[in-house]
């Protein structure tokens, strides 16, 4: 492309993952597009979409249809809308919205320059092929002062859980290099980067089919070796595949923090059962005791689904009664929607709409309940913060996560932002803490010392 760079606009549905692709999509487009936070002002709007749940579907079908006034009084306007809802629908988007010029599924990131230049004289264009193994990806580029990263691991998935669409929409699985994760962990790095995320559908199973055979927790011990990493995360794991080398892993990695996803979706075995999930509760307790074994100070957090088809008051009750017994300190939570090609959307047994609701309200409340506690049980102590930012209601206030990712407030020069700070925590927060700034850095990880350690109560 030649000439000044014209605007692109991308709106983000769904998960990390997503954020993810929005920015390799960002990437992908720099030779000839500025990003902007205007859409008003874009040359191309692109929206990438998620169809994990019918909710977040009907959402992206609604900002589609609204954008069609946008596109009257701009015509020069291209509009694309890529991922999992234009990976399932493709032809059948372009035909119900007119005003669609562009549809790319989960792998037509890297084809996207050449799609929109096509989009541009005028085609309008449906790109949703799945290709085998894992897709090209660009050299990636940070802007000053970035402090944390996603990293794509892996893409795809083969668990095929019944009620879930992604190895429909994003293809089987396959995991990238290792050599290609650690060389852009560590420009990242080289960059002044602190954090990094590895991402992936089902991160514990990294590994299969490639040509060097890597196990998940080798791969992060060779990124938590690379010099200049401060903190590491991951998700999404699964808990069939969490195996007792990962979890000593937490005990293991300096740079590995004490906070891990580890979606549940119920407590009934029988419902797990039927979602496909390969675990028991016994056996996700079991594991959730031998991880705080390992890590004491370790923050857990899942997802979980209720009304799934069949699902009676006592299954919900089970569900209740594991979320109690783990202790998360966060949870994502959410009604059961049918989602297409899905062998749970056959099932019969529909828990209404009414019964869903009123269990999610239950389930939530716990939920909220615990993370709160989990906040008070923080206030008095001092932690690492790294400070990702100013505060959403003040630019006077500084806004960081602890390693175990609880979000913290307090006051402090902006000269802070991007470094790790002890913060003594004075205050919760149902969703935050907030706390000051202590310059004695003697209190510090891990919680295995801290005689005050939050006692969970486990089955095993
Ligand atoms: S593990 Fe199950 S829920 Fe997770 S992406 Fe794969 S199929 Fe979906």
């Amino acid at each position: 492309m030649s000439g000044p760079k014209k605007r692109v606009y991308i709106k983000t549905f769904g998960c990390q993952m997503n954020v993810a692709d929005s920015e390799q999509m960002a990437q992908v487009l720099a030779e000839g597009f500025v990003p902007t936070d205007r859409p008003e002002e874009a040359d191309l709007y692109l929206i990438n979409t998620c169809a994990i749940r019918r909710k977040a579907e009907e959402k992206v079908r609604s900002l589609l249809g609204s954008l069609q006034v946008l596109k009257q009084s701009r015509p020069q306007l291209l509009l694309g809308v890529g991922g999992c809802v234009a990976q399932q629908e493709g032809e059948r988007l372009l035909a119900a919205a007119p005003h669609l010029d562009l549809v790319f599924g989960t792998q037509g990131i890297s084809r996207l320059p050449e799609l929109v230049r096509r989009a541009g004289r005028g085609r309008r264009l449906v790109d949703i092929e799945l290709a085998p193994g894992f897709p090209p990806q660009p050299r990636r580029h940070w802007a000053p002062g970035a402090i944390k990263t996603l990293v794509t691991i892996m893409q795809g998935c083969d668990n095929f859980c019944s009620f879930c669409v992604v190895p429909y929409v994003r293809g089987r699985e396959h995991s990238r290099p290792p050599g290609e994760i650690i060389g852009e962990v560590a420009d990242f790095l080289a960059a002044g980067g602190k954090e990094v995320t590895l991402l992936g559908q089902n991160v514990n199973s990294y590994g299969r089919g490639l040509s060097e055979p890597l196990t998940f927790t080798e791969l992060l011990r060779r990124i938590d070796a690379l010099p200049g990493l401060a903190r590491l995360r991951f998700a999404t794991s699964h808990p069939r595949d969490l195996s007792g080398e990962l979890m000593a892993a937490f005990g293991e990695l300096p740079s590995l923090c004490e906070n891990l996803h580890l979606p549940v979706q119920s407590g009934s075995d029988r419902i797990l059962q039927a979602m496909n999930r390969g675990y028991t509760r016994e056996e996700y307790l079991r594991k959730v005791a031998k991880l705080r074994r390992v890590c004491p100070g370790l923050s857990l957090s899942t997802d979980i689904i209720v009304g799934f088809p069949g699902e009676t008051e006592e299954d919900f009750q089970e569900t209740l009664d594991l979320v109690r017994q783990a202790g998360f300190d966060q949870a994502f939570s959410f009604k059961y929607s049918p989602r297409p090609q899905t062998r749970a959307a056959l099932l019969p047994e529909r828990v209404s709409g009414e019964v869903q609701a009123e269990r999610l309200g239950r389930l939530q409340n716990l939920l909220n309940e615990l993370t709160f506690e989990a906040h008070q049980r923080l206030v008095g102590r001092v932690r690492e913060v790294l400070v990702e930012g100013t505060s959403k209601r003040s630019q006077e206030e500084l806004c960081g996560r602890l390693r175990t990712n609880q979000v913290v407030n307090f006051s402090g020069p902006r000269e802070l932002v991007g470094q790790l700070v002890q913060v003594r925590l004075t205050e919760a927060h149902p969703h935050s803490l907030r706390g000051t700034q202590v310059e004695d850095s003697s209190i510090t990880w891990p919680l295995a010392a801290d005689p005050q350690a939050p006692q969970r109560r486990l089955s095993c």
